[in-house]
């Protein structure tokens, strides 16, 4: 089959003839439909291996690289493997990515998330950006009649906002702002509308900003003009957000989360950092912020993202910026999302 292998730092590439997946027991075979890039494809390939396995083998998958990519997939069920239930052929699913161990400290607290031998489609086992892969069969989500094969991947980055929204402990009602209008960004915001909380979008693109609005920011923000804080205390009656959302990842984003969130407020780290930043924690003493990570998603939560896409109450389709097949992935995927004039979100790989 067509696969896309990741073999190391800025080396992708189309292998023609790879071998297709047999399903073991509780696994199925699927027919990716598509795929959607992520940025954290782009920093594996530019400045990877980060999180794909490599060195030695996951302690779940068994598998390190060389290894198809493809972490946000959908496709439809083509064979069952050795008792392999809850799902029929013909089914068409999207992949809820995460395997964790279930048997260590985290997992056994219901903390999954942080199961530091986790095994994620496409990072630590092979992923979507193939034509067939396999995968549990009590991880493949079913999709509602409703919902095309187009949005399903993007149910991925919608659970890692909606991971993030549920761990902020958000309230209706509620100042919140998102610092950074990217895929996870305008999901986040969409998740928190969803709760309920009053949203202050941020970013330095006006582009961004106008499909914030379209997608329900009550207010929005462009930062373009350096520190923001002034703005930021005008639009909530003098006292700053609740809770700051950050999903930029740049290096001075968080500290501005940190600073623009209300005295003892909370400030929620979404994005994944390349460059460290520079922090006085006396921002965080002395005015009693929380500041929490979050990463992925738990259990349960992939479900929930299909449903609120399914439902309507998170709209991805915005955020689909093109459609390429597999053969072309590189040159039109990949290369694209590089481009110093970046003007894209998600792009889908695949063919249906
Ligand atoms: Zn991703
Ligand atoms: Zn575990």
């Amino acid at each position: 089959m067509k696969a896309l292998v990741f073999y190391g730092n800025k080396d992708i590439r189309l292998e023609e003839d790879w071998p297709e997946p047999v399903p073991g027991p509780g696994e199925v075979k699927l027919r990716i439909t598509y795929s959607s890039i992520c940025a954290t494809d782009i920093e594996e390939w530019q400045f990877g291996p980060l999180w794909v396995a490599h060195g030695e083998p996951n302690p779940i998958s068994g598998r390190m690289m060389p290894l198809i990519l493809g972490h946000e997939a959908a496709g439809v069920i083509v064979e069952l493997g050795e008792d392999a239930t809850g799902v029929s052929v013909g089914d068409r699913v999207a992949i809820e990515n995460v395997i964790t161990c279930g048997a260590c400290f985290w997992c056994r607290r219901g903390e999954s998330a942080v199961c530091p031998s986790m095994s994620v489609f496409g990072l630590q086992d092979d992923g979507g950006l193939a034509e067939f892969a396999k995968w549990p069969a009590d991880r493949c989500i079913p999709l509602p009649e409703s919902m095309p094969d187009e949005e399903a991947p993007l149910s991925e980055p919608t659970t890692v906002a909606l991971h993030a929204v549920r761990r902020s402990g958000v309230s209706p009602g509620d100042n919140v702002a998102v610092i950074g209008c990217g895929t996870v960004g305008l999901l986040t915001l969409q998740v928190l509308k969803a709760s309920g909380a009053r949203v202050i979008a941020i970013d330095r693109r006006a582009e961004a900003l106008d499909l914030a609005s379209q997608l329900g920011a009550d207010e929005t923000l462009n930062a373009s003009d350096g520190e923001y804080d002034a703005q930021v205390l005008e639009l909530t009656q003098g006292i700053g957000p609740d809770i700051v959302f950050e999903t930029a990842g740049a290096k001075t984003t968080p500290v501005d989360a940190i600073r623009i969130a209300r005295r003892g407020g909370k400030i929620v780290l979404v994005g994944i950092y390349t460059a460290t930043p520079e922090i006085d924690f006396n921002l965080v003493v002395g005015t009693e912020k929380t500041v929490i990570g979050s990463v992925a998603a738990s259990s349960g939560e992939y479900a929930m993202a299909v449903r609120m896409i399914a439902s309507g109450q998170v709209d991805v389709k915005p955020l689909i910026s093109a459609k390429v097949p597999l053969e072309r992935a590189i040159s039109d995927g990949f290369e694209r999302m590089i481009r110093p004039e970046k003007d894209v979100f998600r792009i889908l790989v695949g063919s249906g």
